[in-house]
């Protein structure tokens, strides 16, 4: 699952058409690509297929919800190793020397031309896509929700995580409220601002996109366990596919 050599290339691949609808789907943490120049990273195959490499499951998440929805999603391919394409250039956990316990010999004493590289070779144009595809829409006049699509690990440092999903937000609450009541009407144990909370510097994406252009946006976190096969995956993108829409409705 490293994607095709065209999407490697390019950082980022789409799936799905919009045919006029709001959504634009985005995954930042979707891909497990390392680009051959770094080799391995110096990290096990077994490690990088963990959390820490990308987000587990979001991208049959994702795929599945594009197929289901009219909507274009936008993947990361890379691995969050390489580069997190949820930080922002220069954060601190951008290019990570050690996540969740397991290091990255890669990562480490990296040159300001060497993290520029990454910049250019894989933040830069997933972003800059992203932003292709707002950018036409909003010339075009056309209501337009961003939603970030994430997973998170049942499991941190001891502390077993009771949510089967989370809604992240910040300065626009109002999607995120509206979705927050919708899936916990399903029965299910949502987060407000759980596992994570959305803030201005722990995330990018949906500052740089949703409430710096202030359009309307969810940061969606689905816990791991629930879609690592792909009828959890299937069911998770049924669900969204019929909320979302109903989400919006109701804005
Ligand atoms: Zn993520």
């Amino acid at each position: 699952m490293t994607g095709s050599n065209a999407e490697t290339a390019a950082g980022f691949a789409v799936y799905g058409s919009d045919q006029g609808g709001p959504f634009v789907l985005v995954s930042d943490h979707a891909g497990r690509a390392v680009p051959p120049e770094l080799g391995d990273l110096g990290v096990s195959a077994e490690e990088r297929a963990r959390h820490i490499g990308w987000d587990i499951g979001i991208d049959g998440v994702g795929r599945h919800l594009a197929a289901c929805l009219p909507a274009v999603l936008i993947e990361q391919v890379y691995s969050r190793l390489v580069i997190d394409c949820n930080r922002a250039p220069g954060h601190p956990t951008s290019i990570v020397t050690v996540s969740d316990g397991t290091p990255v010999p890669a990562n480490k004493g990296l040159t300001p031309e060497q993290i520029a590289a990454r910049h250019d070779a894989i933040l830069h144009p997933y972003h800059a896509r992203i932003t292709q595809e707002l950018d036409a829409r909003v010339q075009a006049g056309r209501p337009t929700v961003v939603v970030a699509l994430h997973s998170f690990t049942p499991e941190m440092r001891g502390f077993k995580r009771p949510w089967h999903a989370g809604i992240l937000h910040n300065h626009d609450s109002r999607l995120a409220h509206i979705m927050l009541e919708l899936l916990r009407r399903e029965g299910l144990t949502v987060g407000d601002n759980e596992p994570y909370a959305l803030t201005d510097t722990s995330d990018y994406t949906i500052p740089l996109h949703g409430e710096k252009r202030q359009l309307p946006h969810l940061e969606i976190e689905i816990r791991q366990d629930l879609i690592t096969e792909e009828a959890g995956q299937k069911e998770w993108a049924a669900r969204l596919a019929r909320l979302l829409p109903e989400a919006w409705a109701q804005f």
